[in-house]
């Protein structure tokens, strides 16, 4: 077997560091955006944007610092299909004034007041890495597309305006997964959210409760006669959050509830979601209030089988290049840009790239793991 060429732990390190310093909650990815796009561009690399930016800005006046997709090109010195890799910009709140911190035993956290960051910076400083690699040392490598989101976080916002047209390859890989460096999803649901608004009608409560019409029963009725949770073994149901009700006094006239369904199925995630407007529907009758029921489909579930070339490739390089001995598929019940791209068409699996905790304060990566990340996508880039 031929020698494997080494990334640069100290490169992969200053790297993360750099990344992580820029404030780049989602719609706030500017400043991060030009940083990217003038590296691929040191790198070599061609360096487009679509029109997100303007977009997004229309959807989210609130913000003024978004920043649209990048595509970046990298022409292929052998024969070999195009290979799509690919990562996002933004990070979950609280994600300003990030302070990555490396310790002894080479983990690296926050200061315990943000997110670290790595979800989704790990994956991005391996692409970053393994692009280095192939420029210093001249490796031969297909044509490479690398596409970096914006607003991802917030079911996939960003990746709803990238030009398809602009992507030639039919394979990829998103870098945003956690768990070991080695594992890949090649599953995720559809996730739809669900908003029910109640009405029912107001009245004193203590002079004329019999003419009031109590929205907050209407919504306990039907909330105790729904299924929540792990409603199938490849379907979920919650409801995250009810505000209504005005006054201690008043009986309720308004009540809003928002929740989510994935599910694995898209059918029945939308077959679900028919169910609960029913129960909801029926509970509403039975107090003689009405309700809106309304569904929004955010993403699309995919299934990629471990038959495709794309997960054999990944099983083969994490077996050869990181020594994973039993690289592994699972299934994700969480959304990534893979979905969007598989639902146009690009086979595409998530990689595991060196995040652990992520959404959360204790967000941590490890210079071991963020390594074999971007030792992982050299060999996928070069196979
Ligand atoms: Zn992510």
């Amino acid at each position: 077997m031929a020698e494997i060429v080494k990334v640069d732990r100290d490169r992969i390190q200053n790297e993360f560091f750099q990344l992580t310093a820029f404030d780049a909650e989602s719609f706030h990815e500017r400043k991060i955006a030009e940083y990217v796009k003038e590296k691929l561009r040191s790198l070599g690399l061609t360096v487009e944007e679509d029109d997100a930016r303007e977009r997004i800005a229309k959807e989210h006046p609130e913000s003024n610092e978004t920043a649209s997709n990048i595509y970046a090109y990298l022409k292929g010195t052998k024969q070999g299909e195009p290979i799509l890799f690919a990562s996002h910009l933004d990070t979950v709140k609280p994600g300003n004034g990030k302070k990555a911190i490396l310790h002894e035993d080479g983990t690296i956290t926050s200061d315990g007041t943000t997110v670290l960051g790595a979800d989704d910076i790990s994956g991005l400083v391996s692409i970053l890495e393994a692009l280095t690699v192939i420029q210093e040392k001249h490796l031969e490598h297909p044509d490479l597309e690398i596409l970096i989101s914006v607003s991802e976080e917030p079911y996939c916002e960003g990746t709803r305006f990238v030009q398809y047209e602009r992507l030639k390859a039919k394979e990829g890989y998103v870098l945003d997964l956690d768990g070991p460096v080695g594992r890949a999803a090649n599953a995720a649901p559809s996730i739809l959210s669900t908003k029910i608004e109640i009405e029912g009608k107001a009245a004193h409560a203590g002079f004329a409760p019999e003419l009031g019409i109590n929205a907050l029963s209407i919504a306990a009725d039907a909330l105790a006669n729904i299924r929540t949770g792990r409603v199938y073994n490849d379907l979920t149901v919650n409801f995250g959050t009810i505000q209504g009700g005005s006054g201690r006094n008043i009986v309720p006239e308004h009540v809003e509830i928002h929740g989510e369904i994935r599910g694995l199925e898209h059918e029945k995630a939308l077959c679900e979601g028919e169910l609960i407007k029913e129960v909801f529907e029926k509970a509403a009758r039975k107090y003689g209030g009405t309700i809106k029921f309304s569904v929004t489909e955010h993403i699309h579930s995919y299934h990629v089988s471990e038959e495709k070339n794309v997960v054999k490739r990944f099983q083969k390089v994490a077996q050869e290049v990181i020594r994973c001995s039993k690289p592994e598929c699972i299934t994700t019940y969480g959304g990534s840009d893979a979905n969007r791209l598989n639902e146009h068409g690009i086979e595409t699996i998530v990689l595991a790239c060196a995040m652990e905790k992520c959404h959360t304060t204790q967000e941590y990566t490890t210079l071991y793991e963020l390594e074999k990340s971007a030792q992982l996508t050299l060999g996928l880039m070069i196979d």
